[in-house]
């Protein structure tokens, strides 16, 4: 039987496509393998978002390349935002590459095959489930527009259609994702918004949590926050990347948004949700960043504690506006440097919100094992570990937390709520 191997970096939308990818390939008598160098067909799910992920990609092209040299029978294909209109330079620099597509164009001896719709075939307890494609908001440092294209919705049905099969084979929570999910539906004929497809999706019998990301603060309705409140199976956690605290690098970045407004945002969502977990992105030594407006993005998270942050060192990506426009002026130890500070600070934030679930005892959703431990996810997205001997796997599972880090949890089980 032959063997597929794919190797994923980036977002949680490579995550799903390769998924999907994978379930295709079996649906034609694919094996998988965690080995590349056993594989038949290699796949390559590339990211570009950032220089760092470029290089890892390119890097691993040039091993896969010389695996393909010393067994000439391998296939290989990448996918993902390294594939763009410029696939003839892709051509020269690499050669051996059999196959090349663009995210969600499967290649033609997938779809000759006529297989049924992509969805994964052994779905984990917790899937994710892409619903917008593309974006049309062009952030000055951002390549995805270029790559990914410009925003097109599946259409309601479609999508809880799916959910509903993969309910159907065990799946209790689903994430639906999206460059900026606020913009789920603009492009449909009826204009479904995302609070509409959420409705639909809590109705759905077995379903327990529904998930979703990205939100753009510009973009985020009062009509959404409501949905969030009201509907019981959606979880009380939000991705909602500010990016900057200063209002000049804001709008040097085309975020579309202040500082006061997204601080309104924030206690908007917080007074209608209570004991909503908050997510947040920033990116650090953006073109011309001053220590003092720097300054203003690390008083932004002291003052509004988010659960957690992700934050990126700037890196110029070609084609984007701002590697067109502005001068990448920050050295890069000063820009590490500021990463640093961000880390501390938010380890320091992470571990005082944490803390205070010490001796509570919280439901979650076991998703597998690691390490020997179970784990599984609050409905706030906390990862938690606990030992048991019995299978938990997609069990939403009461466990009492033990230990707290500002990473993750510990704790023992007080009970399982569903088998
Ligand atoms: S909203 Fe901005 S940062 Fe996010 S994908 Fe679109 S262009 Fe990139």
């Amino acid at each position: 039987m032959p063997q597929y191997y794919i190797w994923t970096i980036g977002c949680q939308m490579n995550k799903a496509e390769s998924e999907r990818l994978g379930s295709y390939l079996e649906q034609l008598g694919y094996q998988p393998t965690p080995a590349a160098d056993e594989a038949d067909l290699v796949v390559l799910n590339s990211c570009v978002v950032r220089q760092s992920a470029e290089s890892r990609v390119i890097n691993k092209l040039y091993s896969l390349q010389s695996l393909q040299m010393s067994r000439p029978g391998v296939t290989l294909a990448v996918t993902g935002c390294l594939v763009d209109s410029e696939v003839d330079q892709l051509k020269k620099d690499f050669p051996q590459v059999d196959y090349r597509f663009k995210p969600g164009d499967y290649p033609q001896w997938l779809e000759k095959a006529e297989l049924r719709p992509v969805l994964p075939q052994h779905p984990a307890p917790s899937s994710f489930v892409p619903i917008i494609q593309g974006c049309n908001n062009f952030c000055a440092y951002c390549i995805v527009p270029y790559r990914r294209g410009r925003e097109r919705s599946r259409p309601l049905k479609e999508i809880t259609g799916e959910v509903k099969e993969l309910v159907h084979h065990g799946v209790k929570e689903v994430t639906l994702l999206g460059q900026n999910v606020d913009s789920y539906g603009h492009d449909l004929p009826d204009k479904p918004d995302l609070a509409d497809l959420l409705t639909e999706l809590n109705t759905i019998e077995g379903l327990a949590r529904i998930r979703f990301l990205t939100n753009h603060p510009k973009d985020m309705s009062t009509k959404l926050i409501a949905a969030i409140a009201y509907l019981d199976k959606v979880c009380e956690l939000i991705c909602l990347p500010a990016q900057s605290g200063n209002n000049d690098i804001l709008k040097a970045m085309r975020r579309g948004y202040t500082v006061e407004r997204y601080h309104q945002l924030i206690t908007q969502i917080r007074s209608k949700i209570p004991g909503v977990a908050l997510s947040t992105d920033v990116i650090v030594g953006f073109p011309s960043e001053s220590n003092q407006q720097f300054q203003q993005t690390v008083n932004l998270l002291s003052e509004l504690r988010f659960d957690t942050v992700h934050v990126a060192v700037y890196s110029p990506r070609p084609r984007t506006i701002a590697s067109r426009q502005f001068e990448d002026n920050i050295p890069l130890a000063e820009k590490r440097e500021r990463l640093d500070i961000i880390e501390q600070l938010q380890e320091s934030i992470a571990a005082e919100i944490n803390a205070r679930l010490l001796d509570q005892t919280i439901e979650i959703l076991v998703e597998g094992r690691k390490k020997g431990k179970w784990q599984g996810r609050t409905r706030s997205g906390k990862l938690v570990f606990f030992n048991n001997n019995n299978d938990c796997s997609g069990q939403l599972t009461k466990i009492r937390i033990e230990k707290t880090s500002p990473w993750s949890l510990q704790g023992k089980v007080e009970s399982n709520s569903t088998n």
